[in-house]
C-alpha cells in the first residue's frame, strides 16, 4: 500500500496512559495509520520503544536533559530526535493528518495549539488546555478551519449522540461520573486517605494527576468546564450523574422527553478509535459489552459537600473570566502537592479554594496571557502550599509535644 493511502498521525503524549491506548490501536492497524511525530514527557525507556515499534519521523522529548539518552537508545535508527518545549511544538507542527492532543496539564496547551493552527484533526484527550484556555482555543479552531474530536470519554459519548444540526432540541446533557475510589467515604476518612489510595482507580487505569483528580472529583468539574467549550452550552445544562459501573458513558437529553446514551466497556480504545476513524468507525480489541452479565447499573446525584472541588468548578465556570484558568493552575500544584506528600487529600480542594478566593485577575485574551496567568497562579498556589505544609508540621511537632509532656506527667 502507498504511504499516501495511510492516514499520517501524530501523538503528543506518546508515553502516558491515553498515548498507550492510541498507540495499541496503530499497531493492531499498520496498513491505515503511518506515523509522523511522537512525543514524551522524560521516559526514555518508553518512548524508545515506542519509536522502534511505530517508526515514527521525528521524536521530540519535553525534558531537554533526556536528550543523549533517548539520541543514544535511537541510535541507527534514522529517526529525527529533539528536545525541549519548542521540539514537543515541532512535533506537533509536523504535517499529520491527525495528531492526538494526550499531554497532561497546561503543558499540553502550546504543542496542542500548534496542531490546531496548521487546520489538523485533533482528538484531544487533554482537557486542562480547554478548561484554561477554552474561549481563546474554540475561537482558533475555529479561525484556523481545525477539527477538535473529544476522547475523553464522556465528551465523545455526548459528540456520539448530539445532534449538531438540532441544537435547539437538545434540553441538556448528563455526565456520568464513576465517583472514583473514594464514593463512598466519609470526608473524615478521605483526609487521611495516601496518594496510593487515590490513585487506586476503580474503573481506569490513568495517569497519576488524572487518578487523583477523579477521586477528588475535580475531574468532573474540568470535564464540566470542558463540556461547555465543546458543546457551547451554559453551566446550568450540563448536569453530572454519579454512575459507578462506567458503563454509561454520557447521555443527552431531548426536548421530546428522548435520553441518547452511548454505553460500552470502560475501555479508552474505543472513544480513541472513534476519533482515529471519524467519520467512520473502526474494528478494536475493545471486549463487547455484555449487559446480561452487569446485570445492574446504578445512580445517584454527587455529594457536594463531600467533593467540593465539583463546586468550585461550577463556580469557575460560572464566574467565566480567568477564574478557570485559575481553578485549573491552583489544583495542578495542589496535586502534585498531595502526590509529593505536602498535602493531604482534602487540602486539595482547599487550597484551590484558597486560591480562587484569593486572587481576581483580568481574563486573559491572548494564548500568551493565559500562559502568564497560569505561571502567575502556579506560584501563588504553590507559596500557599508550603505555608499550609509548615503550618502542618508545626501541629505535628506540637502533637508530639503534648505527647512527651503526657508522658512526663
Ligand atoms: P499520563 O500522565 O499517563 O501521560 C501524560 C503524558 O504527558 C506522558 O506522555 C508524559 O510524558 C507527558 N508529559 C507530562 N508532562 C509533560 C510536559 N511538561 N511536557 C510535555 N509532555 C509532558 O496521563 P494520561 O492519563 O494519559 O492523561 C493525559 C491527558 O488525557 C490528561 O489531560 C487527562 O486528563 C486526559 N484523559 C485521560 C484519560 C485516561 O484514561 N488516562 C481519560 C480521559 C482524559
Ligand atoms: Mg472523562
Amino acid at each position: 500500500m502507498q504511504d499516501s493511502d495511510r492516514k499520517s498521525v501524530s501523538i503528543l503524549g506518546a508515553t502516558g496512559s491515553v498515548g498507550g491506548s492510541t498507540v495499541d490501536l496503530l499497531l493492531a492497524n499498520p496498513e491505515r495509520f503511518s506515523v509522523k511525530a511522537l512525543t514524551g514527557g522524560r521516559n526514555v525507556a518508553r518512548l524508545a520503544e515506542l519509536s522502534r515499534a511505530l517508526r515514527p519521523e521525528f521524536v521530540a522529548i519535553a525534558d531537554p536533559s533526556c536528550y543523549g539518552a533517548l539520541k543514544e537508545a535511537l541510535s541507527g535508527s534514522g529517526i529525527e530526535i529533539a528536545a525541549g518545549d519548542e521540539a514537543v511544538c515541532e512535533a506537533a507542527d509536523r504535517p499529520a493528518d491527525w495528531v492526538m492532543a494526550a499531554i497532561v496539564g497546561c503543558a499540553g496547551l502550546l504543542p496542542t495549539l500548534t496542531a490546531v493552527r496548521r487546520g489538523a484533526t485533533v482528538a484531544l484527550a487533554n482537557k486542562e488546555c480547554l478548561v484554561s484556555a477554552g474561549h481563546i482555543m474554540m475561537r482558533e479552531v475555529a479561525g484556523a478551519g481545525a477539527t477538535l474530536l473529544p476522547v475523553d470519554s464522556e465528551h465523545n459519548a455526548i459528540f456520539q449522540v448530539f445532534e449538531q444540526d438540532r441544537r435547539e432540541a437538545i434540553d441538556k446533557i448528563v455526565l456520568t461520573a464513576s465517583g472514583g475510589p473514594f464514593r463512598e467515604a466519609t470526608l473524615a476518612e478521605m483526609a487521611g486517605k495516601s496518594p496510593a489510595e487515590a490513585v487506586a482507580h476503580p474503573r481506569w487505569d490513568m495517569g497519576a494527576k488524572i487518578s487523583v483528580d477523579s477521586a477528588t472529583m475535580m475531574n468532573k468539574g474540568l470535564e464540566v468546564i470542558e463540556a461547555a467549550h465543546l458543546f457551547a452550552l451554559p453551566e446550568d445544562r450540563i448536569d453530572v450523574l454519579v454512575h459507578p459501573e462506567s458503563i454509561i458513558h454520557s447521555l443527552v437529553a431531548y426536548r421530546d422527553g428522548s435520553v441518547l446514551a452511548q454505553l460500552g466497556t470502560p475501555d479508552m480504545r474505543t472513544p480513541i478509535s472513534y476519533a482515529l476513524a471519524w467519520p467512520e468507525r473502526m474494528q478494536t480489541n475493545v471486549r463487547p459489552l455484555d449487559l446480561s452479565e452487569i446485570a445492574t447499573l446504578t445512580f445517584s446525584a454527587p455529594d457536594m459537600q463531600r467533593f467540593p472541588a465539583l463546586a468550585l468548578a461550577r463556580a469557575a465556570l460560572r464566574s467565566g473570566g480567568a477564574m478557570p484558568a485559575v481553578l485549573n493552575a491552583a489544583n495542578e500544584i495542589a496535586v502534585e502537592g498531595f502526590l509529593s506528600g505536602k498535602l493531604g487529600f482534602t487540602g486539595i480542594a482547599e487550597l484551590v479554594e484558597e486560591v480562587m478566593a484569593a486572587v481576581d485577575p483580568a481574563a486573559p485574551g491572548t494564548i500568551d496571557d493565559v500562559i502568564g496567568l497560569d505561571r502567575e497562579i502556579r506560584g501563588e498556589a504553590a507559596r500557599r502550599l508550603e505555608r499550609r505544609a509548615a503550618a502542618d508540621l508545626s501541629l505535628t511537632e506540637a502533637d508530639s509535644a503534648i505527647e512527651i509532656g503526657a508522658g512526663r506527667l
